[in-house]
């Protein structure tokens, strides 16, 4: 570890077998990503240089070009604070309030689900199929809004509406949405399509809750922080799945698409029940791990 040695000359502070005055350590960014320590964490070292950059009000890169700088006590503080809510577990996007998602940077907060580039593939899916021309779009349980802000910013034509169950996250999401200002996505306050009545839509695109309630991952890692109601989806984890399914001809226009991310076991479930639901074209894509995390069919109105 590499100190440096920063003496604080204070008169009449004498202290046996001391200099005058007291002498401290303190650390420089380099020495306290050297001793930086989470044990439980997948990514040690870039959880580190987040909540380090954090405590400094600083962005990452200034970590490289600056390792010698030293922390001020305010800074040392807050930067051990963060590290030790991170050693107890809590997601760095919690403990740093936002989250990347696609291009965007988005506030996120505990009443919703961190963001995961997992999800990218709904977006990317959605890009490639859909023409770039005015379109209506709805997310099922936006949550931040993460879907839905990336598809608005990349579609200026496109008309997105959001929708989640938890009022505070449909709050988060308008946040989102303002801070971005993109004036081509409005977030509802509804349980799926409970507050859609006569709307339909050229894409509805969710990832809902698909976790099966006794799955032991729930107890394990950041995601014991997230809220069990964006996770947790009945005995199978399709709960959500077959209710969006059921509903979703509804509201969808002729040969609009349905595009579902799922666990990476319930591709072909879910496909059964979009062939069961009436719908064509149903195919599975996989995520950057090579799984299957999304499936998608689209209804062609007779
Ligand atoms: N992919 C998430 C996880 O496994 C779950 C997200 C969800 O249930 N929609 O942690």
């Amino acid at each position: 570890m590499r100190t440096t040695t920063v003496a604080r000359m204070q008169s009449g502070d004498i202290l046996p077998g001391l200099h005058p005055g007291y002498e401290r350590n303190m650390a420089t960014i380099e020495s306290l990503l050297t001793i930086a320590d989470l044990p439980d964490s997948p990514t040690p070292r870039l959880d580190a240089e987040l909540l380090l950059a954090a405590a400094l009000n600083k962005p990452r890169s200034y970590l490289r070009t600056w390792p010698e700088r030293e922390l001020d006590a305010a800074q040392q503080a807050q930067f051990s604070a963060f590290m030790q809510r991170r050693r107890n577990g809590e997601p760095v996007a919690y403990i740093l309030g936002h989250q990347g998602f696609w291009s965007l940077d988005l506030e996120v907060a505990p009443h919703t689900l961190i963001p995961r580039p997992d999800t990218e593939l709904l977006v990317e899916t959605a890009l490639e199929l859909l023409p770039a021309g005015p379109l209506a779009v709805l997310d099922l349980g936006t949550g931040t809004g993460a879907i839905a802000l990336a598809l608005a910013s990349e579609r200026p034509a496109w008309q997105v509406t959001g929708v989640d169950r938890v009022e505070d996250a449909v709050a988060l999401a308008e946040r989102n949405r303002q801070r971005l200002t993109l004036g081509n996505a409005c977030f509802l306050h509804s349980h799926w399509f409970s507050a859609l009545v006569e709307q339909r839509y050229g894409l509805i695109l969710s990832n809902p809750p698909y976790i099966r309630a006794d799955d032991q991952h729930l107890e394990q890692g950041d995601v014991r922080f997230e809220p069990s109601s964006a996770l947790v989806a009945g005995s199978d984890g399709l709960d959500d799945i077959r209710a969006i399914i059921r509903a979703a001809p509804d509201h969808l226009l002729s040969g609009g698409w349905l595009m579902l991310e799922h666990g990476f076991d319930q591709a072909e479930a879910v496909r059964r029940l979009l062939d069961a639901g009436g719908f064509v074209e149903v195919h599975s894509r996989r995520d950057l791990a090579g799984l299957d995390r999304i499936s998608l069919g689209r209804f062609d109105r007779e």
